[in-house]
C-alpha cells in the first residue's frame, strides 16, 4: 500500500541519536514522496527524575524544547507546500512521576501536533528505575535485577497497562509506542512463556480509549530484534479491532526515513493520518 508519512522520527535534539539536522529529515521526506512527517523528539524526562543509562542521554534537554519547537515551526512554514511537518513529542511514561509528565505536557501540549507515549523506563522493586531499550549487557543486568526474563516481560507490560490508563491531563498523548519495545532482545533472552494475549489485552485497553498504535519498523534492524513493533498478528488483532496503526520509522537519522515500511506485512491496512 502507499503510505503516505512517517510519523516517528527524531532529530539532533537527541543526544543519543545523529547530527542530522530537522531541515535533513524534511528533505530526504520529500525526496521519498512523503506528504508528511511527526517530529517526535524524546520530550525531556521530568525534572527530579535522574536518567538510568551512563551518559545520560535518553531524552532532549529540557532547554533546547523551544528552538527544538521554534525551528520545526520555522520548517513547517518554509515546506508547508511541499509537506505537512508535525511538531511533536515521544513521551516517556516513568511510573511514579505522573504529575511531573503532566506537567511538561500542560506546558507545551498547545504548541505541538502530535505525541507518543512510550515506556522506556521500569521501575524495580526497590524503587529505582532501569532503561529497558538501552543495551543487551544492560538488559542482563535487569534480567538479573527481576530475578527473570519473564519477570522483566511481566514489569514491562503493567508498565505499559499503566501508561494507557494514567492520568496525564488533556495532552496526554493518544498514540502508544513500541508496545512491545521488551522484545528488543529476544533473541538474545527470549522469554518462556508467550506474551500474546497480554499484548491483546493491552490493545483492548488501546481501543477502550480510542488511542492509536504506533506501526513501528525499527526493531527489524535491532540485532536481537529483527521484528517490527508490533508484529504482523497483533498488527492484524489491530486491525480487527479498528485501532489505527500509524506508520513510523523511529529514525534518528535522516537517512533512515521510511526504513522498512516495504516490508509491512500486505495484508496489514495502516492509517494515513496526514495530520
Ligand atoms: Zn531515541
Ligand atoms: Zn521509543
Amino acid at each position: 500500500m502507499q503510505i503516505n508519512g512517517d510519523y516517528h522520527i527524531h532529530t539532533n535534539y537527541c543526544p543519543h541519536g545523529s547530527s542530522d539536522r530537522m531541515e535533513e529529515y524534511v528533505q530526504a521526506a520529500i525526496k521519498k514522496g512523503l506528504n508528511a512527517i511527526s517530529f517526535t523528539e524524546h520530550a525531556p524526562l521530568p525534572p527530579s527524575f535522574t536518567d538510568p543509562v551512563p551518559k545520560k542521554d535518553s531524552a532532549m534537554r529540557l532547554e533546547d524544547v523551544e528552538s527544538y519547537i521554534s525551528e520545526g515551526n520555522k520548517l513547517k512554514e518554509q515546506y508547508k507546500d511541499k509537506l505537512k511537518i508535525n511538531i511533536g513529542f515521544e513521551v516517556d511514561y516513568i511510573k511514579g512521576f505522573e504529575a511531573e509528565t503532566m506537567e511538561f505536557l500542560n506546558q507545551f501540549g498547545e504548541e505541538i501536533d502530535d505525541a507518543i507515549l512510550s515506556v522506556h523506563m521500569l521501575q524495580t522493586s526497590d524503587n529505582s528505575y532501569v532503561c529497558l531499550d538501552y543495551s543487551v549487557e544492560a538488559f542482563s543486568e535487569i534480567i538479573t535485577l527481576f530475578g527473570s526474563v519473564d519477570a522483566v516481560y511481566q514489569a514491562y507490560f503493567q508498565t505499559v497497562a499503566s501508561s494507557i490508563n494514567a492520568d496525564l491531563g488533556p495532552f496526554k498523548p493518544t498514540r502508544i509506542g513500541h508496545i512491545n519495545l521488551v522484545e528488543k532482545f529476544s533473541k538474545q533472552y527470549p522469554p518462556i512463556n508467550n506474551y500474546e494475549k497480554e499484548i491483546i489485552k493491552l490493545l483492548h485497553l488501546v481501543k477502550q480509549r480510542n488511542y492509536t498504535l504506533d506501526a513501528n519498523t525499527a526493531g527489524l534492524y535491532k540485532e536481537f530484534c529483527k521484528k517490527m513493533y508490533p508484529p504482523k498478528n497483533i498488527m492484524e488483532t489491530a486491525n480487527e479491532l479498528g485501532i489505527a496503526l500509524i506508520p513510523g520509522s523511529d529514525s534518528h537519522t535522516a537517512k533512515t526515513v521510511t526504513r522498512g515500511f516495504d516490508n509491512y506485512p500486505s495484508t496489514i491496512i495502516l492509517a494515513n493520518p496526514h495530520k
